[in-house]
C-alpha cells in the first residue's frame, strides 16, 4: 500500500489584512506597510473511520478564530534584538506601543496591535505561528492532527512562507 491522504484548506475568509514591518540586516528595517496576508493549510494523515483526516469544519473554524485576531492590526515582534517595544499609557488615555529601531520610532494605540513572540514578522514565522495556534486549537477540539501539518501564508500573490510539521 502506498497510498497517501491529505486534506487542503484555501478558504477566501482565511485572508487578513495587516501592517508590519521586518529588519532586513542588523542596519536595515523596512518601512511600515501591510499586506492582503493568505492562509492555506494542509493536513496529511491516515483518514478515521468515517474517511476523514481531519475533521474541515473544526480545522476551518479553528484558521478562522486565529486570522481574525490579526486583521486590522499592527503585527509586530517581541523577540528581534534591534527593535524596542514598549507599552505604556499614552498622552492620550490608551495604551501606545513604541517600537524604536535606530534612530527611527513608531507609535501605535495598543488595541490596534498584536504583539507576537517572534524575532520578526516574516511570511514563515507568521506560519510557524498560526501553525503552532493551530494545533493547540485542534487538540482542543478534540481533533488531535497527527499527520503532517502545513501552514502557508502568501504575502503577496505568489510569495509564500511555509511551516510544516511532520506527522507523528
Ligand atoms: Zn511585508
Amino acid at each position: 500500500m502506498n497510498e497517501r491522504y491529505e486534506i487542503r484548506l484555501r478558504k477566501a475568509e482565511h485572508v487578513f489584512c495587516a501592517g508590519h514591518f521586518i529588519t532586513l540586516t542588523d542596519d536595515l528595517c523596512e518601512p511600515v506597510h501591510g499586506h492582503n496576508w493568505m492562509v492555506a493549510v494542509d493536513v496529511a494523515g491516515e483518514p478515521d473511520a468515517h474517511g476523514m483526516v481531519v475533521d474541515f469544519i473544526a480545522l476551518r473554524d479553528g484558521v478562522t478564530r486565529i486570522v481574525s485576531a490579526l486583521d486590522h492590526r499592527m503585527l509586530l515582534p517581541t523577540c528581534n534584538r534591534l527593535l524596542q517595544v514598549t507599552t505604556a499609557a499614552g498622552p492620550l488615555g490608551g495604551d501606545e506601543v513604541t517600537v524604536r529601531f535606530a534612530d527611527r520610532r513608531w507609535v501605535f494605540p495598543a488595541a490596534e496591535c498584536v504583539l507576537l513572540p517572534l524575532a520578526n514578522t516574516t511570511a514563515e514565522w507568521l506560519a510557524r505561528w498560526i501553525g503552532e495556534r493551530l494545533l493547540e486549537s485542534l487538540n482542543a477540539a478534540g481533533e488531535a492532527a497527527r499527520g503532517t501539518i502545513r501552514v502557508a501564508v502568501d504575502e503577496c500573490l505568489g510569495q509564500s512562507g511555509v511551516w510544516e510539521r511532520p506527522g507523528h
